[in-house]
C-alpha cells in the first residue's frame, strides 16, 4: 500500500480539460482556494488538448442567437433545452472573449473585416494557455493524480475525493467544501463510440455539458479541514471487491470493449443486438463488483477505469433500449423512424441495478 497524503481545499476540481480549467479559474475569482487534480497533465490531457475544436461563438444579437439554436434542433432530435443553450451561448461568448484578451490566445484575423475569428481554437495552444492562466490565478494543480472515488459523510454529502499520485506513488485524500466533477465524457476507452450517450453540446463554459457530469456538491466549509473517520470512500467496484480480487482489469476492459466498440452493436443499434450486449455487460459488472481490485496505485487506477467503461456501457445500452425510435444521434436499426410520442429525455442511473425514466423536454 502506498503512503497517504491528506490535505484540504475550498473547491476541488477533478479534471484538467477546458471544463476543469474554466471552473478552477471562476472558483478562484470568486475567492475560493482551489485545487485541481488531473489524471494526466493539465494542459495536454483530455479531448480538446490534441485537437482542433469548433466553438459555439455567436454574438449576443437576437437573430444570430435564434438562428444558431435553430441550426441545432434537428441534430439534437428536438430535445434541446433552450435554457441550457442560452447559458452555453452566453458563457462561451464571454469565455472566448476573455481567452482572446486575458489569455492572449492568437485567434486568426478575418482579412475582410480585420476582426478576430473566435469560432474555433487549436487545442494544444488553447490548453497550454489555460494551464498558464490557471496557475497564474493561484490554483494548486496536481498532475498525474487521478481521483479514484468521492469521499462522503454519513448523510451522503460529498466532502472531497481520494486518489493516487502516480509520480509520487502516493495515495491522497482531499477534503473540500465543494467538488466539481469535470473529468470528461463517456468515450474514454470506447473509441468515441460511446459519445452519443453524452449527447454533448458545445461548451467551454462555466459548466461543461447539458446532460453531463458537472455537479457542484456543496459541503460545509467549516468541515472541509476535517477528514474524520465519518468520511468514507464512496467507491466500490474496482476498489472494494466483495470477494478476493482475482479479476484482471485488462480482461474487463477487453470484454467491455467487445460489446461497445463494434459498429454493429453500438452504431447500427438493434434490439436483438443491444439486449445480449447489455446482458453481457451486466454479468461483467457483477463479476467486477465481486472480483476486481488492485493492490498498487496503478492497479487501482486500471481497475477503476475498467469499472467505469462497464458502468457507462450499461447506462448507454439501457437508455438505447428505452428509446424505440431513431432521434438525433440515437439511431435504432429496428426503429428507423422518429416517433413524435417519444419526444422526451431518457434519464438513466444506478450501478448494480440500472434504471431509466423519461423526462419532459423543457419548452
Ligand atoms: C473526436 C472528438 C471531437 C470533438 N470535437 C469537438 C468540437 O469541435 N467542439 C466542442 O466543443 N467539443 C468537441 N468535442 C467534445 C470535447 O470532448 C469537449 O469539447 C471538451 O474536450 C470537453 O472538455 P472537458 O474538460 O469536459 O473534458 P476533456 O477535455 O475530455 O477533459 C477531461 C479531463 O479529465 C481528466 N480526468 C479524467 N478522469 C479523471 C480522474 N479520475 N481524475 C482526475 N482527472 C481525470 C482528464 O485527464 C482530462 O484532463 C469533441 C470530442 C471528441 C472525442
Amino acid at each position: 500500500m502506498s503512503e497517504l497524503w491528506q490535505t484540504s481545499t475550498d473547491v476541488l476540481v477533478i479534471g484538467g480539460g477546458p471544463a476543469a480549467a474554466w471552473a478552477a479559474i471562476h472558483a478562484r475569482e470568486a475567492g475560493a482556494e482551489v485545487t485541481l487534480v488531473d489524471k494526466g497533465y493539465c494542459g495536454t490531457s483530455g479531448a480538446t488538448a490534441p485537437s482542433g475544436t469548433g466553438v459555439w461563438y455567436v454574438a449576443p444579437e437576437e437573430t444570430a442567437r435564434v438562428n444558431a439554436k435553430a441550426s441545432r434542433e434537428a441534430l439534437g432530435g428536438h430535445l434541446a433545452d433552450h435554457y441550457w443553450m442560452d447559458r452555453v451561448l452566453d458563457q462561451t461568448y464571454t469565455n472566448m472573449n476573455r481567452l482572446a484578451v486575458e489569455g492572449k490566445y492568437p485567434f486568426p484575423t478575418d482579412p475582410a473585416t480585420g476582426e478576430q475569428l473566435r469560432t474555433g481554437v487549436q487545442g494544444p495552444e488553447y490548453m497550454r494557455r489555460m494551464r498558464a492562466w490557471v496557475k497564474r490565478v493561484g490554483v494548486r494543480i496536481l498532475d498525474h493524480s487521478p481521483a479514484l472515488e468521492l469521499l462522503v459523510d454519513d448523510a451522503g454529502t460529498v466532502r472531497g475525493a481520494a486518489g493516487y499520485q502516480r509520480q509520487l506513488d502516493r495515495d491522497y485524500r482531499i477534503a473540500a467544501g465543494a467538488v466539481v466533477l469535470a473529468s470528461g465524457g463517456c468515450a474514454f476507452l470506447a473509441s468515441a463510440v460511446a459519445s452519443p450517450v453524452a449527447a454533448a453540446t458545445i461548451r467551454h463554459g462555466r459548466c461543461r455539458r447539458v446532460v453531463g457530469p458537472v455537479r457542484v456538491r456543496h459541503g460545509s466549509r467549516s468541515a472541509r479541514l476535517d477528514l474524520t473517520p465519518v468520511v468514507r470512500g464512496a467507491g466500490r467496484t474496482g476498489l472494494r471487491p466483495s470477494d478476493s480480487p482475482t479479476l484482471d482489469a485488462a480482461e474487463v476492459v477487453e470484454a467491455a470493449q467487445a460489446e461497445l466498440i463494434p459498429f454493429q452493436k453500438n452504431y447500427l443499434r438493434h434490439g436483438e443486438r443491444l439486449r445480449p450486449a447489455l446482458d453481457a455487460l451486466d454479468t461483467l459488472w457483477e463479476r467486477a463488483s465481486n472480483e476486481l481490485g488492485g493492490r498498487t496505485g496503478d492497479d487501482r487506477i486500471r481497475a477503476r477505469q475498467a469499472a467505469a467503461i462497464t458502468a457507462v456501457g450499461r447506462l448507454m445500452y439501457e437508455s438505447s433500449l428505452a428509446r424505440t425510435e431513431t432521434r438525433g444521434m440515437s439511431k435504432r436499426a429496428d426503429h428507423p423512424e422518429q416517433d413524435p410520442a417519444q419526444r422526451h429525455h431518457i434519464l438513466s442511473g444506478g450501478l448494480d441495478a440500472v434504471w431509466t425514466e423519461t423526462a419532459e423536454v423543457a419548452s
